[in-house]
């Protein structure tokens, strides 16, 4: 059986957005900044995708979805045009397990000079949100806090966290790449200005997204060139993912309450089997709300990338928490973030669910995994006895080259 449960990584393109999107390699190839009638006609398309966008983050009027090429991009395009138009101030509010689509561009613009608060999480994953308030000064230009985590699934309270930004006038980014089709949401009621997502994460493809600027919020464009995207990014626009994501948007928005309940029973019944079949396992952020399909389960003493390797043999697709490169791995910084102790942390592996998913899938993982874990486990624990090099085909599984994506 081929199980795949890696949908915060990237989930499967339906059927119904490419064949959407296929005329629009074929047949309606024109620009759309252009005047005839074979590029305008694809405009009004856009404009149409632009709209079932917007319907799915629930944004006040669709002059306020701007499309981009990913999530990154969008990221980067609301944190950077943000700070460019706000010169005099320099302070950036954060937190601790942002994607590295935020963290790393933090990172970066703290070398720069820059300065930033990097907010803490407990041991559920949970902010502290009068840190967050003691945060916020004169000088803030800008708080960038994703909803929902790629890693654990945990969801912070984005309307608090918006309810305080507002009563300082600080701008709010928020990076909503795992939560958009997952979570219903209105961002036009939200105290939010900017919002991210990413198509790949609900069924379009890979390579298109949308950057949310609620109307009236100064902001300066990341790509600068043409006049595409009322001026606010330039480049000719990627049309047919574009058609794509509009499409798996309207998909999305009509299922995403019934594919929340129906996923959550499925991740709870993973989680519960799994808890119990496994000898020292434990979920990481359980106590906090979370994502209906995401599972964070941790192995003591055990290499998430081992598990997955194993797990990969028996056609079970998952991922661990960390970005790992061939035989080395770090340990996640979302799970050091909560403190996860150091016998917990290597061993995390993340389950993403989608629709697509069944529950004799999860069957069959429950059915595989003890195994995998009570070898991965003797060899540990012999490891730890002894203190002895392990045999070669074991430190092949050991030293695995998965890392987590998305
Ligand atoms: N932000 C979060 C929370 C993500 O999970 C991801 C991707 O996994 C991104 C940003 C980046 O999105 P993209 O892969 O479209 O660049």
């Amino acid at each position: 059986m081929d199980v795949y449960f890696d949908n915060n990584a990237t989930t499967k393109v339906l059927p119904e957005v490419a064949a959407a999107m296929l005329p629009f390699y074929t047949e309606h190839y024109g620009n759309p900044s252009s005047i005839h009638r074979f590029g305008s006609s694809v405009g009004e398309k856009i404009a149409e995708a632009r709209a079932q966008v917007a319907a799915l983050i629930g944004a006040a009027d669709p002059v306020e979805v701007i499309f981009t090429s990913c999530g990154t991009e969008g990221d980067n395009a609301a944190i950077r045009g943000m700070l460019e138009a706000r010169p005099d101030k320099r302070h950036i509010v954060t937190t601790k397990v942002e994607h590295p689509a935020v963290l790393g561009l933090c990172q970066h613009l703290e070398k720069k000079g820059y300065r930033v608060t990097w907010l803490n999480v407990d041991d559920n994953g949970a902010l502290d949100l009068d840190e967050l308030r003691a945060a916020l000064t004169e000088d803030t230009a800008l708080v960038s806090i994703m909803w929902a985590n790629n890693e654990t699934g945990v969801i912070f309270p984005i309307d608090q966290i918006g309810a305080m930004t507002r009563a300082k006038g600080i701008p709010l980014h928020v990076d909503a790449v795992q939560a958009a089709g997952k979570i219903p949401f209105k961002v036009g009621e939200l105290p939010i200005d900017l919002l991210t997502i990413s198509g790949h994460k609900f069924h379009a493809p890979k390579g298109v997204g949308a950057l949310y600027v609620r109307r009236g919020i100064t902001f300066s464009p990341f790509l600068i060139g043409g006049h595409q995207e009322k001026n606010r990014r330039a480049g000719t626009e990627n049309v047919a993912s574009i058609i794509g994501m509009g499409k798996a948007a309207e998909i999305a928005l009509g299922r995403v309450a019934e594919d929340s309940a129906s996923l959550t029973k499925l991740r709870d019944r993973l989680q519960a089997l799994l808890l119990e079949s496994c000898p020292d396992s434990r979920v990481n952020g359980a106590q906090a709300p979370r994502l209906p399909n995401t599972l964070n389960i941790s192995f003591r003493f055990l290499e998430g990338e081992s598990v997955l390797v194993l797990l990969d043999q028996q056609g079970i697709c998952a991922s661990t928490g960390s970005a790992c490169t061939a035989g080395s791995s770090e340990p996640s910084h979302v799970l050091r973030a909560m403190g996860v102790p150091a016998d917990w942390l290597q061993g995390a592996v993340r389950f993403s669910l989608s629709r697509f998913n069944s529950a004799a899938e999860v069957n069959y993982v429950n059915e595989k995994m003890p195994s995998i874990v009570q070898r991965l486990q003797g060899f540990s624990a012999l490891g730890r006895l002894d203190n002895q090099p392990q045999p070669q085909s074991e430190q092949g599984v050991r030293a695995g080259t998965f890392g987590a994506r998305g």
